[in-house]
């Protein structure tokens, strides 16, 4: 299969931009790219760039595919408070649930020009079905390139931690079901459509044992490690109170800092922790957007960017950031970067290669994907950046960045046409939506079964029946 798009602007992220050249893609990969008229390639499919803006397909890196379910909620509460007003809501998913949130979290992903995922997965409610094959399902039918974290929480409030009990696991429970979703769905391969990561989920809800047999597998599996750290001032509390160290700190005691390791948030960072960091070769997935919506505070990316520390961009879960469109991200990334640094804290180009290559960084895919350039795989967006009002722009990455997302005329997945014109292509576009409707209802109505709402405007401790 060849496919050549011509007359467009290409942002490769690693080399020169060119303002009017052309992308050659054989089967996944990309061949060849640069200025001027696009080759003739006998058979090949053609796309007429005329008008748009060419980027490595987006990449991101932190997500809960399932709180697609339970959006709107605890508006107003602390990430501790709106934690435990909805893990009792969590606890009553199911395998059709999880199949809807994904569908719909992963439609609306590809329609803000993502072509790689991760999902960090870590409430298995016993008896309610395979929940990790049912979001890979998912990932399979929208056609997006799937990084399933399997996550984890066996602290329960009984041993001190956060959650409630009925929402944590056995240690050799996890460790067993974790080595199992590896052998079933890890592809090493190049082209890897599917490679799982090993995901406690976070220092208040996994044990240290936890922590440390969970990268003790990962390494002897060869695959990689994810754990939320240093999102809130609460978390420095709970880690200095039950560890007696911060959370970096307390991640290096247990052998978690390393290149095979990336952080969401890492908003709380001294400046030895951002030292460890960038030494370590430690990734972490900022994800602006959930962070304002919490308070949690403001990452110090510009600085963990300068010292050389890699950073990629994540939406978070929808109950935390709601529809947060991934192209967004690189914006909320670059403003709140601004805001507290000045004006060149980030600059445009910056957040694109936060939103691609360093999210490739983080997971391990930076010799194949995160930039155009000929061998690594067709991954591509393809966004119209000459309509009535973006056309007034006189720089298309800055219309990308600092603008609400362009159109997208096209988002291609190893070469693969996932959105023409706006929409999705390989599963209806609404239906992929009314699943992820139809997956909030029943949530609601299994979680009231259980004696369990959460209204919207109220705190974790206002809940009701926690
Ligand atoms: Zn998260």
């Amino acid at each position: 299969m060849s496919v050549v798009i011509g007359n467009v602007h290409i942002a490769p992220v690693v080399g020169p931009e060119i303002e009017s050249g052309y992308i050659r893609i054989e089967g996944d990969r990309i061949t060849a790219l640069g200025p001027g008229p696009a080759p003739d390639v006998p058979g090949a499919s053609r796309i007429d760039g005329t008008g748009c803006l060419a980027t490595p397909g987006l990449v991101n890196t932190h997500h809960h595919l399932y709180q697609w379910a339970s959006q709107g909620l605890a508006q107003d509460a602390t990430l501790f408070e709106w934690l435990v007003a909805l893990y009792q809501v969590w606890a009553a998913m199911d395998a059709e649930v999880v199949r809807g949130a994904a569908s719909a979290g992963l439609g609306w992903l590809a329609l803000s020009g993502c072509t790689t995922t991760s999902d960090h997965h870590y409430i298995f409610p016993k008896g309610r079905g395979d929940l990790l094959a049912a979001e890979i399902e998912a990932a399979r039918e929208v056609g997006l390139r799937f990084h399933p974290a399997r996550g984890s929480m066996d602290r329960g409030q009984s041993k001190g931690g956060l959650p409630p009990d009925v929402v944590v696991e056995e240690l050799d429970d996890i460790l067993a079901a974790t080595a199992e979703a590896v052998d079933a769905y890890h592809d090493p391969s190049p082209s890897s459509m599917s490679r799982v990561v090993v995901a406690p989920c976070s220092p208040f809800s996994a044990s240290a044992e936890l922590m440390t047999e969970s990268a003790a597998l990962a390494r002897a599996k060869g695959v990689r490690l994810h754990t939320h750290l240093a999102e809130t001032l609460d978390e420095d509390e709970h880690c200095l109170e039950q560890f007696g160290l911060r959370p970096v700190d307390y991640m290096d005691k247990l052998g978690w800092l390393g290149p095979d390791v990336w952080f969401a948030h890492a908003v709380h960072l001294s400046d030895a922790d951002i030292g460890k960091l960038a030494a370590t070769g430690t990734g972490a997935a900022h994800c602006p957007s959930s962070n304002g919506r919490l308070g949690a505070g403001i990452a110090r990316v510009s600085e963990l960017l300068r010292r050389g520390a890699n950073v990629g961009l994540g939406v978070d879960g929808s109950a935390s950031s709601e529809l947060t469109p991934l192209a967004g991200e690189m914006r909320q990334a670059l403003l709140f970067q601004r805001a507290r640094y000045g004006p060149g804290a980030l600059t445009a180009r910056q957040a694109l290669e936060l939103g691609t290559l360093g999210g490739a960084r983080n997971l391990g895919r930076q010799g194949e994907l995160g930039s155009l350039e000929p061998g690594k795989l067709a991954d591509i967006a393809l966004w119209r950046v000459d309509g009535p009002y973006t056309a007034a722009v006189a720089d298309p990455v800055c219309a990308l960045v600092f603008g609400p997302p362009p159109p997208l005329v096209r988002v291609l997945v190893g070469g693969r046409t996932v959105v023409a014109d706006g929409e999705l292509r390989t599963v209806a576009h609404d239906a992929a939506g009314r699943a992820g409707a139809e997956a909030h209802r029943r949530l609601m109505r299994l979680a009231q079964e259980r004696g369990f709402t959460v209204a919207k405007e109220v705190h974790g401790d206002q809940s009701a029946g926690s």
